[in-house]
């Protein structure tokens, strides 16, 4: 039943069987481009427009690209598709013994449903870090980091306390995987080429960017050559890295670490890690830490038509004890495996399982500067692996329009040492920061 009067999902009645996607990321995204819609009627749910290119979100938190130009809008990405029904809404739950799924406006029924939804940012319970860092899991959350930062370095040209100041220019990132490696080089850059030429008045000597990381070393997973490389060079670039610790405590002003050191920050950036946003309804076997265990179909075990695809799915092999990795890869391949086999599913007739093809990894760390890691651990370093990094992220944009937009604002940044986003559009005002909301209040920003 609708929530709201005089509202209706309006998606039409079909003799086709009906496919339901939740999320319209990677995952979802593939999926319903390729599922044959002669066939079937598909139906994408998506809480947002567009598809968001998470691997940059790091450029639009630090200034680097505009939001829209990582955002795809969904219903141009699938407008050539005939039967084909976008519809701007939250899934609230799952009924699988009706096979419907609820919204805020109304139930619809499922002949089959792949769940896509992804992950959240996980603060592992901590419900002070959670009020008070940044994630950066969405172009939301990546915007909010760059008021806060642009917000930051206009209040550090006008603050003389020196306690008040440290506060300021200390910027804290949560987590030595790609994303905070990505980010910690970024804002490297941003102190040393950009910053010092719109705040003359700022001693940039006295801004600190630390990069805490719980394990003895960055880019975990990756092979020792890339994490070598990138702790040598974020060093170099005047990171101050901080192994073996996590951050314990953070209240928005103190970080605590587990090593017993204290950093006065009202920058925390959190990249420490994501789980499973399992949607409820859904029988509790079917989850294994926040995530719905699928079979070698990727069909959620145990249920009769839903698959799970992307981050929110935990498909275990000999290969992969632990799942498949949280990454853009298994989402694009999950994606296209089971709109390629839906019909063949639907005729009950013989499918191959699916197999994960492990194309590589990639972390950039600056300027010119990246690492490349193939399956077999064979590891590129340096603009061989930048120049890989750039091209692949471009190409796997959504649309045209957004490569090119990427294209010539990183070629702009590239020439011209100076990346051109640094407006504060919309004022971000931090949990409780009395302080700031009283200058963007009185100010007017
Ligand atoms: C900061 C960051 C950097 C990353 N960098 C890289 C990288 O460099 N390389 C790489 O390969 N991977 C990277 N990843 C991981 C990669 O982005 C994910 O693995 C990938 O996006 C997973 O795809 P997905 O389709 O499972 O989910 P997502 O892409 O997260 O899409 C989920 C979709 O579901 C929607 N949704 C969620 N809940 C609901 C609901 N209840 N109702 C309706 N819609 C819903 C969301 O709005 C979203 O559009 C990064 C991730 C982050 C956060």
């Amino acid at each position: 039943m609708a929530l709201y009067s005089g509202v209706s999902l309006n998606i039409p009645d079909t003799s086709k069987p009906r496919v339901v996607i939740i999320g319209g990321g990677f995952g979802g995204l593939y999926a319903a481009h390729k599922i044959d819609t002669d066939k079937f009627q598909v139906v994408l749910f998506d809480k947002r427009n567009y598809h968001t290119f998470q691997p940059l979100l790091y450029q639009v938190a630090t200034a680097g690209l505009q939001g829209d130009a990582i955002a795809g809008p969904l219903r141009t990405a699938l407008k050539n598709k005939k039967d084909f029904h976008f519809r701007l809404l939250r899934v609230l739950s799952i009924n699988e013994d009706k096979n419907t799924v609820t919204t805020s406006i109304g139930d619809l029924h499922y002949d089959y449903l792949i769940v896509a939804n992804g992950c959240k940012s996980n603060f592992y319970g901590n419900k002070l870090m959670e009020t008070y860092a940044f994630p950066m899991k969405s172009i939301p959350d990546a915007l909010n980091l760059k008021s806060q930062l642009m917000q930051t370095f206009e209040s550090a040209s006008m603050i003389n306390d020196p306690e008040r100041l440290e506060k300021l220019l200390s910027i804290v990132i949560v987590g030595g995987g790609p994303t905070g490696v990505e980010t910690a080089g970024a804002l490297a850059e941003l102190r040393k080429q950009v910053l010092p030429k719109d705040y003359p008045g700022i001693d940039f000597s006295k801004m600190h960017i630390y990069l805490v990381q719980s394990g003895d070393h960055l880019l975990a997973g990756m092979s020792e050559k890339a994490t070598n490389y990138a702790y040598k060079d974020l060093n170099r670039m005047g990171i101050e890295i901080i192994l073996n610790a996590k951050v314990t405590n953070y209240d928005g002003a103190v970080a605590t670490l587990s090593n017993g050191q204290t950093i006065n920050t009202f920058t925390l950036i959190w990249s420490a890690g994501v789980t499973g946003d399992v949607i409820s309804g859904l029988k509790p076997e079917w989850v294994d830490r926040d995530k719905l265990i699928v079979d070698e179909y990727c069909k959620v075990k145990g249920s009769k038509n839903i698959y799970a695809i992307g981050d929110i799915a935990s498909l275990k092999s000999e290969k992969y004890p632990h799942g498949l990795p949280g990454v853009a890869q298994p989402a694009i391949q999950m994606g296209k495996y089971v709109a390629k086999n839906i019909g063949k599913f639907h005729n009950n007739e013989k499918v191959a399982p699916f197999r994960y093809l492990d194309k590589g990894s990639l972390a950039t760390i600056g300027r010119g500067k990246a690492v490349f890691q193939l399956s077999g651990n064979r590891t590129f370093t340096g603009f061989f692996a930048w120049f890989i990094w750039a091209f692949i992220h471009i190409a796997f944009l959504v649309n045209f329009k957004n490569r090119i937009k990427v294209f010539f604002s990183w070629m702009w940044d590239y020439f011209t040492y100076d990346s051109g986003n640094r407006l504060i559009i919309r004022p971000y005002i931090r949990a409780n920061d009395e302080v700031a909301k009283q200058i963007i209040e009185e100010n007017d920003y």
